[in-house]
């Protein structure tokens, strides 16, 4: 079982190899990772300028790995399209990311954009994703990516499979289990910092403190209660909720106006 290892926090990080290690053991790993840290950048791909790579031996002689000067939707692209194009690749795994992506994060994740574009290859995907410290616990995850691993390329999943994973930063024994969640709604107050170089003025886009609405059966519930949390996701965002039930008097109402014209 051939296994596409990449991330979002780039070739060198820790997670990355902790990941690569732990799924050679039930597959052969191949590696294709941005070659420095892409964190935020979605399912972004570079269409600007021309994307390079290089095979490095980062992550030691035993694991093929290639560095992309780009972003991890490129990444995925590359090594599905071109390095291993004639190679069966039956998993794509992203991770194991420095830092939570919970809620509405998976829309700004490169890791999680990374695992979306092996998912919209037709292939079972799966981010990884651990709680940020000073000291960070990547054993749980590293070994529940290759229990994972197996247990995907065994059995027949419906076809789709993107799953997010996010696990508190804790030894392996202090977890108190793995809950299947939703994503929780968050709201943050991004701000813009402003500085001076000696020439212009410039900026920083800063996170504020994220608001959580931590309900019971969400991800961040989850992590806030020692818990693993796997939340399965699809490229689809469309809603049909009670709350969009105004649209069609909107379409209808929008056609009028635009035909009195
Ligand atoms: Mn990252």
């Amino acid at each position: 079982m051939k296994i596409l290892v990449t991330n979002d926090d780039g070739i060198y990080a820790r997670g990355l190899r902790a990941l690569a290690e732990a799924l050679q053991q039930v597959g052969e790993v191949v590696v294709v990772a941005p070659d420095r840290e892409q964190s935020a950048t979605s399912s972004a791909i570079t269409m600007h300028h021309p994307v390079r790579f290089r095979e490095m031996e980062a992550l030691g002689p035993e694991i093929r790995a290639y560095a992309v000067e780009g972003t991890p939707a490129d990444s995925v692209i590359l090594a599905l399209r071109l390095l291993l194009k004639d190679e069966e690749v039956a998993l794509v795994f992203s991770g194991i990311n420095e830092g939570l992506n919970l809620g509405d994060d998976v829309l700004l994740s490169g890791t999680v954009g990374a695992a979306m574009q092996g998912y919209m290859q037709g292939l079972p995907a799966v981010a990884f994703s651990v709680g940020v410290a000073e000291e960070i616990h990547f054993e749980a995850a590293a070994r529940m990516s290759a229990l994972l691993a197996c247990q995907l390329a065994l059995k027949s999943f419906p076809s789709g499979v993107l799953l997010n994973v996010n696990l508190p930063n804790l030894p392996l024994e202090q977890i108190e289990g793995i809950e299947v969640t939703k994503l929780a709604r968050r709201s943050y107050f991004d701000m813009v910092r402003k500085g001076y170089d000696g020439k212009r003025e410039y900026y920083w886009i800063r996170r504020g403190t994220a608001q959580w609405e931590s309900e019971e059966g969400t991800d961040v519930h989850a992590i806030n209660n020692r818990r693993v949390s796997i939340t399965p996701l699809h490229s689809d965002l469309t809603v049909l909720s009670p709350d969009s039930s105004f649209l069609p008097n909107l379409a209808d109402t929008l056609f009028q106006a635009i035909r009195s014209r």
